[in-house]
């Protein structure tokens, strides 16, 4: 039996490698149902035609003529809208892959998740904005999650076999491209230079926050809500060759690691195959060409998204919700030049102090309702911060 799949975000980066493995599988391996996408209309026609998808959807009302006069002839339904979004992740199938870049994933993979399908999460601001609250929606719609990041994708066929509790995670991070840059070189850093990661291709807004690592400052609360472990259990390493993709210390003091290459492939393969194992045709690691592997720990002061990621979950409640919005805000200035590449961090952390602790979400109203104070506030500061470059 063909599994049934949809694909939020089929355009990005972790679409497109979704794609090739679908086609990688082989013909009736999957039954893709439905197919999102926002601006890039060709893109998603492309998409939905060679999945032959049953619906695309973009989330842009303006671009539903486009997209049906790309699709005309083909009897793929197209639709557009936040409505047409949230019906495409409720049409029945066994497995959706979350893949839209930030929180506006959330409405579409809550919708995901209330269908009962296996959800396979790359979307991380979905955990980090609605945390505990997701995660009881999953458990109450009897839905599986799968983790896609690469690295809680490694964490988790690491812990599959355990019956252990787990001492520590150790989440690697490549260091991006600013690793060895000083901190004058990076308040004067473009977004053009802040996209060129060393080791993995991704979207923009991903490339940029692996450079400030706030990427990883979203992934130490993704890992969190995901293992259940607090800020104290969880280090990160600096792992310049992205070749261990994260490890696992027991009490024994046993450490596992997942090695691979530097390929999203191999953790969109294992969540769409899971419980088995894919054969993909990526890359076969080589350790006498690999030769060796640094590691090193990550510089605070440079990248101060690792300890307001520390502070946010230690404050708890709707915390991670306001750095995650703030963060988007933050983002978008900085690629917009309104703000330097520094300035981040000092916006996101102006942000949290303005807006003092936040209570815990009682429901998800609370969270949407935080996501847009923080983004409000955060706007507000953004002008009062020096321009960019
Ligand atoms: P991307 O920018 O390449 O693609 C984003 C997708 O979201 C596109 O399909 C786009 O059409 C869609 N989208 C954008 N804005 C939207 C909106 N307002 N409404 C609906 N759809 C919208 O991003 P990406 O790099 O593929 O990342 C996607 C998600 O996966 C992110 O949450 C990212 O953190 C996570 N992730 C990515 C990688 C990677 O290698 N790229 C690795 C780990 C996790
Ligand atoms: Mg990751």
């Amino acid at each position: 039996m063909a599994t049934r799949l949809s694909i939020l975000g089929v355009t990005g980066s972790i679409g497109n490698s979704t794609v090739s493995v679908v086609e990688s599988l082989g013909p009736g391996r999957f039954d893709v149902v439905a197919v999102t996408g926002h601006a890039n209309i060709d893109g998603l026609a492309s998409a939905a035609r060679r999945l032959h998808a049953d619906l695309a959807v973009t989330a842009d009302p303006a671009r539903l003529d486009a997209l049906r006069q790309a699709l005309s002839g083909t009897g793929i339904e197209a639709a557009a809208g936040p409505d047409a979004l949230i019906e495409a992740a409720s049409r029945p199938v066994d497995v959706v892959m979350s893949a839209i870049v930030g929180a506006a994933g959330l409405r579409p993979t809550l919708a995901a998740v209330r269908q009962g399908a296996t959800i396979a999460l790359a979307n991380k601001e979905t955990l980090v904005a609605a945390g505990a609250l997701f995660l009881d929606e999953i458990a109450r719609s009897g839905a599986r999650l799968l983790p896609v990041d690469s690295e809680h994708n490694a964490i988790f066929q690491l812990v599959a076999h355990e019956k252990t509790p787990i001492e520590r995670l150790l989440l690697t991070a490549s260091g991006g491209p600013f690793r060895t840059w000083s901190v004058e070189q990076m308040a004067a850093a473009s977004p053009k230079q802040a996209v060129a990661h060393p080791n993995w291709s991704m979207g923009a807004r991903i490339s940029i926050d692996s450079a400030s690592m706030f990427n990883k400052a979203l992934e130490m609360i993704e890992a969190g809500h995901l293992f259940g472990a607090g800020p104290d259990k969880i280090e990160v390493v600096v792992h310049p060759q992205s070749i261990i993709h994260s490890m696992v210390g027991y009490r024994d003091g046993s450490i596992l690691a997942h090695l691979g290459p530097s390929d999203m492939r191999v953790a969109i393969g294992y969540a769409l195959a899971w419980p088995e194992r894919p054969d993909l045709p990526v890359e076969r690691l080589d350790f006498a060409d690999l030769a060796r592997l640094d590691f090193e720990a990550p510089d605070i002061t440079r990248f101060p998204a690792l300890r307001l990621a520390r502070e946010a979950m230690a404050a708890g409640g709707l915390t991670p919700c306001a750095l995650n919005a703030a963060h988007e805000i933050a983002l978008d200035a900085f690629i917009a030049g309104q703000i330097g590449f520094l300035d981040m961090a000092s916006l996101v952390e102006a942000t949290l102090s303005r807006l003092g602790a936040q209570p815990q979400a009682a429901m998800l109203d609370d969270v949407f309702d935080a996501d847009q104070t923080a983004r409000r506030v955060a706007r507000e500061l953004t002008v009062t911060m020096p321009a960019g470059n």
